[in-house]
């Protein structure tokens, strides 16, 4: 008996259905590893990951996709458009890099892993440069295969940031470093702002019944999520139906789970709200990591550190830790949350200097992988750069150019998607600002379903359907600006900060 044929757009969406499900399921042993792996178990879940990894590969590759592809007619909707060109982008993404070149990177990436685990502890960044060298050579072998018309760098980037080049980095970059820079300036020369009340003993069970309150009434599903602890927070997605978030807490320090959960909060959200037609479906993905960040940073920052979201939350974290808020006036404690100092630690940066680490490993990862540096003059570079840009010099390596784990992961190309996401998120939230009048009411009121409403409809339903700078443009009628997002900077700091223009 033979099996009856099919059409070629039925046959691809149902293999492509299976790939979403195996990559959903190793998800979930991922998430279980970093959340509640008993230690013994770790080598047995290494193998079933790279099992589930070589089996969904072998699947991503395989030639009747292209068969498939190939054979397709002219499309009977936009959405097979998308469909047809997402699933070109990364079928071709697959099968250009040789098996051998994969199991090479693989391989140098695990011992580039423990070389720099080991580096940072130690601080010492000669025992990680050789691994180093060998991850911005195979980058370079990297874009090489997947192929670019001006700069290695574009292939890299593209892949966390499709439709994004160096060249537009690079410009919109400038835009914000000139902004920036005087900015931090004048700040230095403003008012004392102390984070004092934000820095006493706050207990964790409390810490999360109040995080967990305020991201259920952002929207947050608990019924299609839970949260959970780890020493390095994100959130991932099983399909829109299962979003996980986690949290670190800091007994002596507000901030971390509280803005942290709000923020892993935002990168839900918007898987939770892909449009169910897309289930199963390589549309049913977030389209870039630059959109998914722009998400997490509005809630955290511009709701999430604003005044008005403040006006309405402060009364109930003053209920939640009366002996440590209680004295506290809201105006204390929204300088306290939005405190700008220049600090070595990418991670704990504030809104204002938390760019200007970005822009410094952008720089650096061209200039390392145009040759113009020498692996072994990194870690001055490095501290010339965070001078320049910052007006300090990290003490050691641990805290200069070993404190990020991406180029141990083989990952270059990957951080201007941060600063991206800042940018779009201010965008994006003026466009939803004009769209719902009522918006800032709405939040010093603790209503948030306005905003929300704005991003399913114009963000999160669409998953994959339109590459980033379409998203954009039509959610906000505009191309990438850091215009708005520097004005924005400017408004909240120099008001806070007491400076004048
Ligand atoms: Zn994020």
């Amino acid at each position: 008996m033979t099996k009856a044929p099919q059409d070629p757009l039925t046959d691809l969406k149902a293999h492509l259905a299976v790939i979403s499900d195996l990559a959903q399921a190793q998800a979930v042993l991922s998430w279980d590893e970093n959340v509640y792996l008993p230690e013994g178990a770790a080598p047995a879940r290494g193998q079933q990951l790279a099992t589930l990894s070589r089996v969904i590969h072998e699947r991503a590759t395989d030639p009747k996709i292209g068969g498939w592809l190939d054979a397709l007619g002219e499309p009977s909707s936009a959405d097979e458009a998308a469909l047809a060109r997402v699933a070109r982008r990364e079928y071709r993404l697959s099968t250009k890099l040789p098996g051998d070149f994969v199991e090479d990177f693989t391989r140098i990436r695990s011992a580039a892993q423990a070389a720099w685990v080991g580096a940072r502890a130690a601080s010492d960044f000669s025992q990680f440069a050789p691994h180093l060298e060998k991850i911005v050579a195979l980058n370079l072998r990297q874009a090489d295969y997947l192929g670019y018309d001006t700069h290695p760098y574009d292939a890299l980037h593209d892949l966390y940031e499709m439709g994004s080049t160096t060249e537009k980095v690079r410009a919109v970059f400038a835009d914000l470093r000139d902004a920036t820079v005087p900015l931090v300036r004048d700040i230095a020369e403003g008012r004392d702002v102390s984070d004092a009340p934000l820095r006493q003993v706050f207990s964790e069970p409390e810490q999360e019944a109040f995080a967990v309150k305020m991201v259920e009434a952002f929207g947050y599903s608990f019924r299609h999520g839970r949260l959970d602890r780890t020493v390095h927070p994100f959130a991932t997605s099983f399909s829109k139906y299962d979003v996980r978030i986690t949290t670190r807490y800091d007994p002596n320090f507000l901030s971390p789970a509280l803005f942290g959960t709000l923020h892993e909060a935002g990168h839900a959200m918007y898987e939770q709200g892909i449009s169910s037609s897309f289930d199963r479906s390589p549309l049913g993905a977030a389209v870039s990591l630059g959109i998914h960040e722009s998400q997490s940073r509005m809630w955290e920052n511009l709701v999430g550190r604003s005044y008005g979201f403040w006006r309405w939350a402060y009364p109930q974290v003053q209920e939640t830790f009366p002996a440590q808020l209680g004295n506290v006036p809201l105006d204390d404690f929204y300088a306290a949350i939005n405190k700008v100092a220049p600090s070595f630690i990418r991670v704990e940066a504030d809104e204002v200097t938390y760019n200007l680490h970005v822009m410094v490993r952008f720089e650096l990862e061209l200039a390392l992988l145009e040759g113009s540096l020498k692996i072994s003059e990194l870690p001055e570079a490095w501290n010339a750069k965070y001078g320049e840009y910052l007006g300090i010099t990290p003490p050691n390596d641990a805290e200069g150019c070993l404190q990020d784990i991406h180029w141990s992961l083989g990952m270059m190309g990957y951080f201007p998607t941060y600063t991206l996401g800042n940018i779009m998120s201010v965008q994006l939230f003026e466009a939803a600002a004009s769209a719902v009048p009522t918006l800032g009411a709405d939040i010093e009121g603790g209503r948030f379903d306005g905003l929300l409403g704005w991003l399913r409809e114009n963000v999160h339903q669409h998953g994959s359907r339109f590459e980033p700078a379409e998203l954009l443009r039509r959610a906000t009628g505009s191309d990438l600006d850091a215009g708005p997002y520097v004005a924005y900077l400017n408004r909240k700091f120099r008001a806070l900060y007491g400076i004048e223009r």
